[in-house]
């Protein structure tokens, strides 16, 4: 899978694309994920990429020619069809595990990190297949965004994680959250790991742990119970 992230700050990715993983996904051939800069495609010696809105207001907004013809780079000479291209944007679909999950079956993602007031609409009109928002905040950019979709999407791809059974049992994935995890010591400063977990009875473990993660999830996100009771 191919990840092309359109940005005018590509040193913000350095560190999440260079550990664990991602890391690991890139290095295995995985994922491939190149970074673009913005201003490679701008055309005055000034690199200007940006420009103040029609109609007055605050702020200023990508132009559409350094978009435009970064998307048509990204695309490649034969523009390509399996691509779709991502407008990170608080107006877009708001991200779940299940957009994760349809994700990870794309087989080249072009995301354009936006800043400042956003981006010129004709860009999103012509050339923007989904836009997406990571929730209902404004941030600086789209870079965070676009990490947040990355992360979320590399890990579903299989081969990425160690043990692919880990993103079945997850939260989200079951339409819970997840059960609780304990690890060693089975007693830490007279905090004990229930006793259940150390019976090596199964049924019993599984069991338990269907009850704590509903349990868990009735307090914490009980519209998450509501929808999967309307589900089955
Ligand atoms: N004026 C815009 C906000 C611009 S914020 C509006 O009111 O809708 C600048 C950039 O940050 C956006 O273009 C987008 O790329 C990114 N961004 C900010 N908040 C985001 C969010 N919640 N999800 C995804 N991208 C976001």
């Amino acid at each position: 899978m191919r990840f092309d992230i359109i940005t005018v700050f590509p040193e913000l990715f350095a560190g999440v694309l260079e550990c664990g993983i991602i890391r690991r996904a890139r290095q295995t051939g995985l994922v491939d994920v190149r970074i673009v800069n913005l201003r490679d495609f701008a055309k005055d010696r000034h690199r200007s990429i940006d420009d103040r809105p029609y109609g007055g207001g605050e702020g200023m907004v990508f132009m559409p020619g350094p978009l435009f013809e970064a998307i048509e780079f990204c695309r490649g000479a034969e523009n390509e069809a399996g691509s779709q291209v991502i407008l990170m944007s608080p107006q877009g679909a708001i991200w779940s595990q299940n957009l994760a999950a349809e994700f990870a079956t794309i087989s080249h993602l072009i995301m354009i990190c936006g800043r400042y007031e956003g981006v010129d609409q004709r860009v999103v009109d012509c050339l923007v297949d989904r836009e997406i928002s990571i929730g209902d905040f404004i941030l600086t950019g789209g870079e965070i965004p676009a990490m947040v979709v990355i992360d979320s999407v590399v890990r579903l791809i299989p081969g990425s994680l160690g043990c692919w059974d880990s993103t079945i049992n997850e939260s989200f994935s079951t339409g819970l959250l997840d059960y609780p995890q304990y690890t060693r010591p089975a007693e830490y400063r007279g905090h004990v790991v229930p006793e259940v977990l150390l019976s090596g009875d199964h049924a019993r473990i599984e069991k338990w742990r269907k009850e704590q993660a509903l349990e868990k999830t009735k307090r914490a996100r009980p519209e998450l119970v509501t929808k999967k009771l309307a589900q089955n």
